[in-house]
Parts: C-alpha cells; structure tokens; sequence
C-alpha cells in the first residue's frame, strides 16, 4: 500500500473513531461514558435501556410540574388548554367508537 492511500485509510480510521466517540452515551445520573451499544453501564451496572426509560419518567415529571407551574400561573391559558384537550378527547372518542363499530360489523 502506497503512503497516499495510508494517508488516506489513516483519516477514514480517525473518522470512523470520532463518530464512535460521539455514540457514547453518557447516564446524567452517574457520568458514566458507555458504548453506544453497550446494555449495561459499565460504572453502575444499571440497563442502560431502563436507565434511560428512568431519566425520561423523570424529565417528563419536570415537565408536567413545570406545565402545570405555568397553568396556575394563566388561568385563561389554562382554560383555553382544557378546551382544546376536551376537544381532542372528543376527536379520539369519535375515533375509537368508529373504530370499534367498523371491527364488530
Ligand atoms: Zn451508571
């Protein structure tokens, strides 16, 4: 193999490197770099697949506290909320009733 092509296949490799480093994942509750198709942390052990699912349910209560914070803060916003809600429910009711009619014929 000549020097340019070296060269070459060097910088693919580099490359290749950066973007596996960049397949680290890295768990917000212990710091711990993994392998982006690692199954367990390495540092705590945890399934990384249930980790995440943990720090999601924890976000989306930061996120339903935050919402609901905003809401009793604007009660007219919190209004306008729950109609829209009520009419999405409404919508999706409609849905599934015309779904399971269909389903049962
Ligand atoms: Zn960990």
């Amino acid at each position: 193999m000549d020097k340019a092509l070296l060269g070459i296949y060097g910088i693919k490799l580099k490359e290749k490197k950066e973007k596996e480093k960049l397949k680290l994942k890295i768990y917000p509750s212990c710091k711990e770099r993994n392998a982006y198709n690692a199954v367990f942390c390495s540092r705590c052990g945890l399934p990384l697949e249930i980790k995440s699912a943990i720090v999601k349910s924890e976000l989306r209560k930061k996120a339903d506290k935050l919402l609901s914070d905003i809401l009793r803060k604007n009660p007219k916003l919190s209004k306008l909320l729950e109609k829209l809600i009520e009419k999405e429910v409404e919508k999706k009711l409609k849905e599934l009733i015309r779904v399971n009619t269909i389903a049962g014929k």
